[in-house]
């Protein structure tokens, strides 16, 4: 069938489309409904049917590839590789599923996951899933207050954590950094388990922290049944930056969750049982959560999970670490992003030719826009398809593609590709909430109701769900935040954010974090935080910063030593990943005669452009503060 009838199918008639989808995966209790939208924008699939993420990603495997690989963890910061296969795997969920038990975790109760690349970090996600605790990852390189925030948010009954985590040889204690953050938060979790690496000190509180190895050992051979869920529950809540500095908890159910996944990888990933499957990203990022965790292991393949940098510094230097695992372990579909492939084109050819990388199939990147010249050259040098993919954390799975599973669309450099099944896209002009035309610059947006697997609501917050995504036009309508233009073949091309998020090395930050943290700063007056072009990392983060005393940056020493002194507050605060990659001190920020801040024109001088329309603005001096700062 041409995926333009496939696609078709999906958007006439969606219940028979992913009613024949839902077969994928095992139910215990059939659906009695396909999809109930009666309260738009809720979209509910899969209604009464019952399912569980756990069984469908473990336990179905059992019967027909106990032995096979499953979970394959290779840390070269701590040099380690273990194999897990489908029946270890199976023990090892069930031994974590027994000790949140023993703790006192029940269906629903949230479980906060800090955790490094490691396999506790999947058997954590996997129990939560099999007893119908709602997990909430956190990304290990965040710090202290982003994490208090999110305990705050999700009220954990149980924080899954470790010592600490490595990255390029360099030690984060992650403990100290967790019982700051509970120290900081308003909500205190009963207990915190802890794996115990080995890596750093690891103060312990009494009563409340308790060690993940002996209660291994106690708990191995104990079989815990799976907990059916309705579909509708509640599979976990992954936080994400939006335009206000309060993440938002975005929450996904089990059965549509479970049938998207199951549905993708043979459409978008053609991933086959018994393959293995390699991404990149990190477990406290969406595609970690449906592309290092979920989507392979339900597709019966094998997954691997790489603690580590993508190029190897230190007494054994590699720039092609991850061809290796290509070659040894026979990957057929890589999951990578746009910033990793830029760092690995650095690298010497020789580093990617000495493997025999002919298991590969195909390349899929993700995350950021693509450029060209890296979507070239990595095409050319790995001799296999290049699958540009766009998504979002509330999407779950991909939104624009092409799907090689279902027929042989060529891609279109430059274009992530077309509107996946399920997905009913458009182009919106951002003021007059008209449709665009072929090649018209408009807002991404899509009609309701969502495909499954999509973002169910903000935890806790249905009004804010409705509020931020589907009332920006007249129409109801989901806004992707992304600008974006259709050429005439149906092809999208993305064009960056319409709200203040940024995108950093494919990591999404909202801008208003970052100024509320460098704000903190006893000696910040006001800030503002834009994104700004990088060829590296795609994006990069820059500050200016009004300071409260003129004299703290007088010299140029003493705007280094601050422009340090407030890069360690990020750090603290939010964690590197958020730090601004410079400080400009400057006395005046443009804003509009109303106060607001004229952030696209601060953007716009610092990539060098036009900084447009600046009739509102109420000191034009302020944008020559801009232009001299960034000769400094
Ligand atoms: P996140 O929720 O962290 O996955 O970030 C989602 C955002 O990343 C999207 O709204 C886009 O701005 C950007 N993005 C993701 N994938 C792509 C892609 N393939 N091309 C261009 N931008 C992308």
């Amino acid at each position: 069938m041409s995926f333009a009838s496939f696609y078709q199918q999906s958007i006439d008639d969606p219940d028979t489309f992913w009613a024949n989808e839902a077969r994928r995966i095992d139910w215990h209790a059939p659906f009695t409904k396909t999809l109930d939208y009666t309260r738009p924008p809720f979209a509910r699939w899969f209604i009464g049917g019952e399912t569980n993420l756990c069984h469908n990603a473990v336990d179905r495997h059992l019967a027909q590839r106990a032995d096979q690989a499953a979970l394959i963890a290779v840390s070269t910061e701590t040099n380690t590789e273990k194999t897990y296969t489908f029946r270890e795997l199976h023990r090892e969920v069930s031994a974590m599923a027994a000790i949140m038990l023993s703790l006192g975790v029940k269906r629903g109760d949230r479980v906060l996951i800090y955790m490094p690349m490691i396999a506790e970090a999947v058997f954590a996600m996997l129990a939560c899933a099999r007893i119908g605790a709602v997990h909430s990852v956190v990304f290990g390189g965040f710090a202290s207050n982003s994490l208090a925030t999110r305990i705050d948010d999700a009220q954990p009954t149980l924080i899954v954590s470790a010592d600490a985590g490595s990255r390029g040889g360099r030690v984060v204690a992650y403990k100290g950094l967790l019982d700051e953050a509970i120290r900081l938060a308003q909500h205190k979790p009963a207990h915190v388990l802890l794996t115990d690496r080995g890596l750093a000190e690891m103060p312990r509180t009494a009563g409340r922290d308790v060690d993940y190895t002996g209660l291994r050992a106690q708990y191995l051979d104990t079989e815990v049944p799976v907990t059916w869920l309705e579909s509708n529950e509640p599979s976990y809540i992954l936080y994400t930056s939006g335009t206000t500095g309060k993440p938002k908890g975005v929450q996904r159910d089990v059965g549509g969750y479970a049938v998207a996944l199951a549905a993708s990888m043979p459409y978008v990933f053609c991933g086959n049982p018994g393959e293995t499957y390699f991404c990149t990203s990190d477990i406290g990022w969406v595609v970690g959560h449906s592309y290092i965790v979920y989507g392979p292991l339900m597709a019966g393949m094998a997954t691997i999970l790489y603690e580590g940098l993508p190029v190897l510094a230190g007494d054994k230097p590699d720039g092609g670490i991850w061809w290796s695992l290509v070659e040894k372990y026979k990957v057929t579909r890589m999951f990578s992003s746009p910033t990793a492939i830029r760092v690995l084109k650095k690298q010497p050819a020789e580093c990617m030719t000495r493997h025999d990388l002919s298991s590969l199939k195909s390349l899929y990147l993700a995350g950021e826009p693509l450029d060209e010249t890296t979507s070239k050259w990595i095409s050319e040098a790995l001799g296999v398809p290049v699958i540009d993919n766009y998504w979002q954390t509330e999407s779950g799975w991909p939104i624009l593609s092409v799907a090689k599973g279902v027929d042989d669309k060529p891609t279109r450099l430059g274009s992530p590709g077309v509107p996946l099944y399920g997905y009913k896209m458009h182009i919106m002009n951002e003021s007059t909430g008209a449709l665009c035309g072929a090649n018209e610059k408009g807002v991404v947006v899509i009609e309701g109701p969502l495909p499954p697997g999509c973002m169910q609501t903000v935890y806790r917050d249905d009004e804010r769900f409705v509020n931020t995504y589907w009332s920006n036009f007249k129409t109801q309508v989901y806004s992707t935040f992304d600008w974006g233009i259709r050429d005439e073949d149906g092809y999208y091309f993305i064009l960056g954010r319409t709200d203040d998020v940024i995108n950093v090395a494919g990591h999404r930050l909202g801008t208003r974090e970052i100024e509320e943290s460098i704000s903190s700063h006893a000696n910040v007056s006001e800030v503002a935080v834009v994104g700004v072009e990088d060829k590296l990392k795609g994006q990069v983060a820059i500050a200016f910063v009004i300071p409260k005393r003129a004299d703290a940056v007088a010299t140029a020493e003493a705007r280094q030593a601050l422009e340090a002194e407030i890069m360690r507050v990020v750090d603290k605060q939010i964690g590197a990943v958020g730090r601004p990659s410079r400080v400009h001190f400057i006395s005046l920020l443009p804003k509009t005669r109303s106060g607001k801040l004229l952030r696209r024109s601060i953007q716009a001088i610092c990539e060098g452009r036009d900084p447009g329309d600046l009739t509102t603005i109420e000191d034009p001096n302020s944008l020559e503060q801009i232009k001299a700062a960034l000769q400094t």
